[in-house]
């Protein structure tokens, strides 16, 4: 891998994710070598993936290359790399690219999407996890408006125009509303022989209601906003399989459409050495004390999604969202450089910031610890919220000068099919 020795101790970071990108900019200018390893060499900032996949943003400006996080600090190596296994008895990092050595490994991998084992979901539908998942969406999305107003098949326009969203959490119901606003303000401009009234979105919610996470009234504002806008929001109702065209649900009710989006889950991405049933528990995560150490291990550490902590506030592990992984992040930093002086670690505990959705033009939902809000200002603070935490002063500008656009123009221009999609379904 081409790292040179140092006399400091070697600490790896797998993952430049939220956790991986605020810890390693916690140990700049620390007597530490560290080693971040990620499959991509750009950061994701997953919350604006549905933005991408809709053609509000370009790719580019919700990616941020690791590399640059890094620059300028002495003894941080990048190494664009998968990383397959661990050997914790001899302290061994195994890649794509070859071995390394850690003396300290951080595990920040975050989550992967969880099909629940359904090969025919995981075959056919569209997932949203990452940017070319997020670009091959955007490219099937336009596709199949092309490929409507081209069929003379009345079933096959219906189901072109047809879209099947699954799960009724924040992603789910952002994408849910950003496409019945292209349906509303796009479609008819662009397809003006075809007739876009008829295009459906549908979202289906396994639960009683929507984001689940929130508060009841965020939930119930969230579904009047939708409905407002002309979703169809399906409650009760889960998703037992789907053909390339047929959804299937464990009610009478079935939907015909050319376009699964499955937005219903998540697991933690599980890395061989470590994927044993003593390390992991739901939904994969690793467990680990309040100081972020993987049970059983001193020198082995996980943040972020894929990290399951229990405390007496959060029983079954963090949330899945950014700030843990920050947060987390942020006092393992301080944590590691105190262990290695011989100095008591600190115990984490989550400062919960709140959680918020946004459903479209002036329409969000806002629970704040001590103030939940709706409507017109809390989408104001979504937007301030999501800049503030976007990585890069570039990428702040472009995607504010984007939004400015889109909300006096009623536009969104990156609805290019820049790499097409063909989807091969499987039965
Ligand atoms: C569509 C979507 C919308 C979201 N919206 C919100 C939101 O509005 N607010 C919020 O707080 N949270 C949101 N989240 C959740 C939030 O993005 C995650 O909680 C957060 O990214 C977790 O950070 P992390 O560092 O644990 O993992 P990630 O940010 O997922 O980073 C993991 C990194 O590990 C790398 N990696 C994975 N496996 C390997 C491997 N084997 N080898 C090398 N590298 C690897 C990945 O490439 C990635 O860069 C959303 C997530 C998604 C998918």
């Amino acid at each position: 891998m081409n790292i040179p020795q140092s006399s400091h101790p070697r600490i790896i970071i797998i993952g430049g994710g939220f956790g991986g990108i605020s810890l390693a900019k916690k140990l700049a200018g620390q007597e530490v070598q560290v080693v971040l390893m990620d499959k991509h060499n750009y950061h994701t900032f997953q919350p604006l993936l549905y933005q991408v996949s809709t053609g509000g943003l370009e790719p580019d400006s919700i990616a941020y290359p690791i590399r640059k996080v890094l620059q300028g600090y002495d003894n941080f190596y990048f190494r664009l790399a998968e990383v397959n296994q661990i050997e914790t008895d001899k302290r061994i990092v195994k890649t794509n690219i070859g071995d390394l050595k850690y003396d300290y490994l951080v595990v920040a991998v975050g989550t992967e999407t969880n099909f629940f084992g359904n090969k025919t979901l995981q075959q056919n539908s569209m997932a949203m996890k990452t940017i070319p998942q997020a670009l091959n969406l955007r490219s099937l999305i336009l596709e199949n408006f092309e490929q409507a107003l081209l069929t003379d098949d009345y079933h096959e326009r219906e189901a072109l125009m047809n879209f099947v969203i699954v799960g009724g959490g924040p992603t789910g119901v952002e994408l849910a509303g950003a496409l019945a606003e292209i349906k509303k303000g796009i479609l008819p401009k662009d397809y003006p022989d075809l007739d876009t009234r008829r295009a459906q979105i549908n979202l289906v919610q396994g639960g009683d209601r929507l984001l689940p996470a929130m508060s009841e009234i965020a939930s119930k504002k969230a579904e009047d906003f939708l409905e407002k806008l002309g979703v169809n929001v399906w409650k009760n109702i889960r998703v037992t399989g789907y053909d390339g065209r047929l959804v299937t649900t464990d009610t009478e009710t079935s939907f015909e459409t050319a376009t699964l989006v499955w937005a219903a889950g998540v697991k933690a991405v599980s890395i061989k050495g470590l994927d044993a049933k003593n390390f992991v528990t739901r939904c994969n995560r690793l467990k680990i004390n309040r100081f972020n150490q993987v049970e059983g291990f001193d020198n082995v550490f996980a943040i972020g999604d894929v990290a399951h902590m229990e405390t007496e506030a959060f029983p079954n592990g963090h949330p899945m969202m950014a700030q843990p992984a920050i947060q987390q992040g942020r006092l393992l930093g301080k944590n590691l450089i105190r262990l290695i002086a011989g100095k008591q670690m600190e115990p984490f505990t989550y400062k919960d910031k709140g959680n918020m959705a946004t459903i479209g033009r002036n329409k969000a939902v806002c629970d704040l610890p001590n103030f939940k809000f709706q409507g017109v200002f809390a989408w104001f603070v979504w937007m301030f919220v999501h800049l503030y935490f976007l990585i890069g002063f570039r990428n702040r500008v472009v995607v504010f000068i984007n939004w400015v656009y889109n909300y006096i123009r009623f536009d969104r221009e990156a609805r290019l099919i820049i790499r097409p999609y063909k989807k091969e379904f499987k039965a």
